[in-house]
């Protein structure tokens, strides 16, 4: 079953980013909204990017606009195609059934033929071509026209090649508070500068030997005005180029141009890049471009409770096999997420529910969870099955007997149905639904004691069977059949309705539940190494028993186990003789009840 489309909230969405959209649209700077979503291919996608994948794709879909997707990929030493490849998988399943339609991909191996100093091409334009094969956007692809953007630069006399080592290069940087000093490179001559700059690129000196700097100011304010390495020598194969380069373009070089390549009209980034707004605008203003100029826009990154986000961090986790790979269901990352069970809308509703803001704040987990239970509490048929099996016997129902009871499929969608559960001699009851001496005011089975069992009927303890230790064996009870809906003891009441599944049909699963993965809302905060935080608990795995429909569950299929919580069949874990089931979630916040008890 694919995910249901629901798009979050009847209300237009409104902020201070679309606000700006919707004034250049009415002004007319723009005839059409074009924005990216522009991810560095050096590890898998996090919950922080969904949020900035449902900003630029929601902002493209609600004006009629388009948004690509672009590898950032300016860094041949961290990025891989594992990445690539996984980062185009999370953004579609994302996005699938609400903002397909403007997933801005380009046919196969287009990239920017245009002459560097005159550039005037609109990918984007061909961006939704049906029928061939379709790829995001590279940086990589611009790494010509970002050449002669340099070569433009230095002709313009506003860039040179710099010999300082690193080391000197920082150290004339100067300070916040102290202003840097001129690199006695400073003034080579454009001649000079360009064909330094030819040799870089021809490789004819070692990393690191020199860099291409813009010459800007060394005494602004702004330590990113002073002067900017935009091109460094990397001697390194890129994922995505070969060997064809072994200069690279900086970010702050590369970002503002292939925006500007792209024709995207709003550059949207998290906060941490406002110090850099005015060298995204002095790069693209000296250049003297020919077309309208994108800008840069920033907003509040997202950071949740008890989790990390950095793709280094995750790096750190999955290398250190401390998690099971990239899409551990522990992982705030999409693949991770998707794993667990979580639906793409609720992923969607949660992004459109916290909203846009320019203040860094720490999102509680529950806020999230709220968003997924809504979700899964619409769309999840509802099943059951025993965690921790305890066997009861019906001792008035013989070896054999089996009948069939209606269990409503989903109380919230009528149109789901219904479908027949076996009941039979032998039950499986979750063991916390027993107890021998129960404290006041526990309605569940206990010996003399009634219950009722869910779609079925209420049963009696008559007898507990125990062995030479004083362990539990079997325990007897009595079945009273009329008391099912529409029999004649109907209206029979008792305190207590459990789940249950009947043993020689249910089959048996794993059943992995999740915790958080730290036990500390802050885990990068904290004293020493975050990896020291990390929940000992936060995978445990049962056998349990299920329901016989649930054989057939398959793919997204989501469900919930009636008391139990939110299910989906394990993605990886393919033994059909042994599925695995992942709790996506509880019912209920376990956690909320926890901090509410005193001490
Ligand atoms: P991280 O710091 O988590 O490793 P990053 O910022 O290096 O991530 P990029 O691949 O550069 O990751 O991010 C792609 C886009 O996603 C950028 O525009 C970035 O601003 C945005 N983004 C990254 N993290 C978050 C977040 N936590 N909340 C919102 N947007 C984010
Ligand atoms: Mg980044």
């Amino acid at each position: 079953m694919s995910d249901p489309v629901s798009i979050p909230a009847p209300s237009a969405p409104s902020d201070f980013i679309r606000d700006i959209v919707r004034d250049d649209l009415a002004s007319g700077r723009h005839q059409r909204v074009v924005t990216r979503f522009p991810p560095e291919p050096n590890g898998y996608l996090h919950i922080g990017h969904a949020k900035s994948i449902c900003l630029n794709f929601g902002i493209a879909l609600e004006n009629q606009g388009v948004c690509h997707l672009r590898m950032d990929d300016t860094n041949p030493t961290k990025e891989d195609v594992e990445y690539v490849d996984s980062i185009i998988a999370d953004v579609r399943w994302l996005i699938e059934g609400w903002a397909d339609g403007i997933l801005g991909l380009k046919p196969k191996g287009m990239g920017p033929e245009a002459a560097p100093d005159e550039v005037d091409f609109r990918l984007s334009a061909t961006a939704t071509h049906l029928g061939q094969p379709m790829e995001p956007f590279y940086a990589s692809d611009y790494f010509d026209a970002l050449y002669g953007f340099a070569r433009q630069l230095i002709r313009l006399g506003r860039a040179y090649v710099c010999d300082l080592t690193p080391e000197e290069t920082e150290q004339y940087r100067g300070s916040p508070d102290r202003p840097g000093r001129n690199s006695p490179y400073r003034n080579r001559t454009v001649e000079e500068n360009l064909a330094l700059f030819e040799k870089m690129k021809e490789g004819r000196f070692p990393d690191s030997a020199c860099t291409l700097r813009a010459r800007i100011d060394m005494e602004s304010p702004n330590i990113w005005m002073r002067d900017p390495v935009i091109y460094r020598i990397r001697h390194a194969d890129h994922h995505h180029t070969g060997n064809r380069w072994c200069i690279y373009p900086m970010y702050d070089f590369a970002h503002c141009l292939s925006d500007y390549i792209e024709g995207i009209t709003h550059s949207i980034c998290t906060l941490e890049f406002e110090v850099h707004r005015p060298l995204y605008d002095w790069i693209l203003e000296s250049l003297q471009l020919p077309r309208s100029l994108p800008h840069q826009f920033e907003f509040a990154r997202l950071n949740l409770g008890y989790t990390v986000m950095s793709k280094r961090k995750l790096l750190q986790l999955v290398q250190g096999g401390l998690v099971s790979g990239w899409d551990d269901p522990r992982l705030p990352t999409i693949s991770g997420l998707r794993r667990r069970g979580v639906p793409a809308s609720a992923l969607r509703a949660f992004a459109h529910e916290i909203g846009v803001t320019k203040y860094n704040g720490l999102t509680d987990l529950s806020v999230f969870e709220f968003a997924v239970r809504r979700e899964l509490n619409r769309v999840a048929v509802r099943r059951m099955g025993v965690l921790r099996p305890l066997r009861l016997v019906l001792t008035n129902i013989a070896e054999g007997e089996v009948h069939w009871f209606d269990a409503v499929n989903n109380p919230e969608d009528p149109s789901a149905g219904t479908r027949k559960i076996p009941f039979s001699r032998h039950i499986f009851i979750e063991q916390e639904d027993f107890q021998e001496n129960p404290p006041p005011k526990y309605f569940r089975l206990r010996p003399g004691g009634d219950v009722r069992l869910k779609y079925a009927c209420i049963i009696r303890c008559d007898e507990v069977i125990k062995n030479d230790v004083g362990e539990v064996v079997e325990i007897r009870c009595t079945a009273d059949l009329e008391s099912h809906s529409g029999g004649a003891n109907a209206a029979r009441k008792v305190k207590g309705t459990i789940h249950w599944v009947s043993a020689g049909h249910s089959i048996a699963a794993t059943v992995r539940l999740y915790d958080r993965l730290f036990t500390v809302a802050e885990p990068d905060k904290e004293e020493g190494d975050f990896r020291q935080y990390l929940n000992p608990e936060s995978l445990q795995e049962l056998e349990a028993q299920l329901e016989p429909s649930l054989a057939e569950a398959v793919g997204e299929t989501r469900f919930q186990l009636e008391r139990i919580g939110y299910f989906v069949r394990d993605s990886r874990e393919t033994d059909s003789n042994r599925p695995v089931f992942n709790r996506t979630i509880t019912l209920k916040d376990g956690w909320a009840k926890e901090s509410a008890r005193p001490g």
